[in-house]
């Protein structure tokens, strides 16, 4: 089991603390998502937590600083997706996707017949078979995320991080990425730590929630716990029903009385 700890994250930029004081942890097998407003810091956390922002506090993978690693092995243990994730011009969507073995090979190695069905395996479980041979550049918005996701996966590193990875989805293919992310998840393969903005999918599929307000934790728990029509209110200013439904809370905004 690989565990990621992270205690007392606080990131600085040009002065303003944009994430402040934030402590999560997440093993193989478990789904942690992180909610809040516009502009509350869940990109800026993500990002301090693949080791993309120079955060204050500590990071361990596994007891092992992640501050100490090399960028390689980083990335064997972390993989990250943006949320509007920039692709190369002029590659193809399968050379894209194999780029995610990059940090398994040795210097100056080419990608191995494992590699390759790495990549293919991976581009079928997400119906992104039809477009391997395709440019990455002449993708629509949601077969471009559906492409990170997918590359990100084939670096096959325990803990995979994703920054609103059904922002650019339709239902189907949300259900799809979250479905396969839940899968793998549950056969203990990896662990997931992603920022949601959709705060119904947030209570159906990770097993804990972390509540960002301006930087801050306001509160980290079950999705039972944390998405209560009071927290939700309290911290977007909306007005919403919480339906319990089987999977998890089901968040329905409503007008303001
Ligand atoms: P979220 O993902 O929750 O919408 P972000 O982490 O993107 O929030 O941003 C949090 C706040 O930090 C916002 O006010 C944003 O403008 C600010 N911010 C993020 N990155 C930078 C940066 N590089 N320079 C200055 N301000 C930034
Ligand atoms: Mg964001």
């Amino acid at each position: 089991m690989t565990s990621l700890t992270a205690n007392n994250i606080t990131v600085t930029i040009d002065g303003k603390t944009i994430v402040k004081d934030v402590s999560l942890n997440v093993s193989t097998g478990e789904w942690l998502c992180i909610v809040g407003p516009n502009g509350a810091g869940k990109s800026t956390l993500l990002r301090a937590l693949a080791g993309l922002a120079e955060p204050s506090g500590t990071l361990e993978i596994d007891e092992h600083d992640v501050r100490t690693f090399s960028v390689r092995d980083r990335a064997c243990w972390i993989a990250y997706v943006a949320q509007d994730p920039v692709a190369p011009s002029g590659m193809s969507v399968f050379e894209y996707v194999l780029l995610g073995r990059t940090a398994h090979l040795s210097l100056l190695a080419n990608e191995t017949q494992l590699d390759h069905d790495m990549a293919n395996f991976v581009l079928a479980e997400l119906d992104l078979t039809q477009f391997a041979t395709r440019s990455v550049n002449t993708l629509s918005g949601g077969e471009r995320q559906r492409v990170a996701i997918a590359r990100a996966l084939v670096q096959a590193s325990p803990i995979i991080l994703l920054d609103e990875p059904t922002s650019a989805l339709d239902i189907g293919y949300s259900q799809e990425v979250l479905d396969l992310l839940d899968k793998l998840r549950r056969e203990q393969k990896i662990a997931v730590i992603s920022t949601m903005h959709d705060l119904t999918i947030a209570g159906q599929y990770p097993d804990r929630i972390l509540m960002l307000a301006n930087g801050s934790t306001v509160i980290h728990g079950t999705a039972h716990e944390v998405l209560t029509e009071e927290h939700i209110s309290k911290t977007y200013g909306a007005a919403v029903r919480v339906i319990n439904d089987e999977h998890g809370p089901i968040v329905v905004p409503r007008r303001h009385p």
